[in-house]
């Protein structure tokens, strides 16, 4: 079935009856959001330590709770703002102290903090973005809390860009990615996801090709990527380059695949009349 791919002011029709994408991640790649992350663990260690903890022990704890919890309950937004109350709670017991309930109340207001805060986005992110929605469907693939991320995408001014928002809360995007590829009769021959992290975003490059784009990163990101996919990878340093070096390569190698496709239907019509007029 061909896909309905053009529309005023679009074409991101790809050959063999399907549409080309821009796959993207959000957090890290075009929302800042690690300062927000770094601040709020810089001012927890310090409400810590004023509290007579080893803040920097309680941090570490409060990691550990949250990773554990992660994995149990997928990304879910109070994940921080709980473990950081549950770490207090637990270094006060260990320590033969008293937890106080304002300090656990301020615990998850530092938790809470980064997801409530105006999104920035990376440096060109918003122009390249605007252009490339000319010549491709564009889908956000993100891991985190579904009203979270949706707010921050509204806060952001990126509701209209994208065609799609797929919100997972696991470590999944690549099975994700293969079920909107199917839904969308998306070509991956044609398409191209972008995002920050090697381990959850790299999964990627089993479905479309990838470029990766370490704009934020942390210690998990570090991952290798899949090998022997009929995909390529690529890197930049940023969202110029991006455009530059994948966006662009992707989007010129599909107008000479839709070429040819187009001279092969000319010939095939062109033979098909000349044995009309025989
Ligand atoms: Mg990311």
């Amino acid at each position: 079935m061909r896909r309905k791919c053009r529309v005023p002011g679009r074409n991101y029709c790809a050959p063999g009856g399907k549409i080309a994408a821009i796959l993207v991640d959000l957090d890290g790649t075009l929302v800042k959001c690690q300062k927000h992350f770094d601040s709020a663990k810089r001012r927890y260690q310090k409400l810590m330590n004023m509290c007579g903890l080893n803040g920097r022990a309680v941090r570490k704890l409060a990691q550990k709770i949250e990773l554990e919890h992660i994995e149990k309950h997928g990304f879910q937004r109070q994940a921080l703002a709980i473990s950081m109350a549950k770490a207090y709670r637990q270094a006060c017991r260990e320590a033969g102290k008293k937890p106080e309930n304002w300090i656990v109340e301020t615990c998850r207001d530092i938790g809470d903090r980064p997801f409530f805060q105006k999104p920035e986005l990376f440096k060109d992110a918003a122009q390249v973005l605007t252009r490339v929605h000319h010549n491709f469907f564009i889908i956000a693939v993100t891991i985190g809390d579904r009203d979270a991320q949706q707010y921050k995408i509204k806060q952001a001014g990126l509701r209209a860009i994208f065609d799609d928002v797929i919100v997972t809360q696991y470590d999944n995007k690549s099975e994700m990615v293969a079920a909107a590829i199917k839904a969308h009769g998306i070509s991956p021959e044609y398409s191209l996801f972008i995002g920050n992290s090697r381990r959850s975003d790299g999964q990627c490059l089993n479905n479309t090709h990838f470029l990766h784009l370490p704009l934020e990163g942390w210690v998990f990101d570090h991952a290798e990527l899949p090998l022997d996919t009929k995909f390529s990878s690529t890197s930049a340093r940023n969202w110029r380059e991006a455009e530059e070096k994948g966006i662009n390569d992707v989007y010129r190698q599909r107008q000479t695949a839709l070429d040819s496709e187009e001279l092969e239907g000319e010939k095939r019509r062109g033979c098909h009349d000349s044995q009309k007029q025989s």
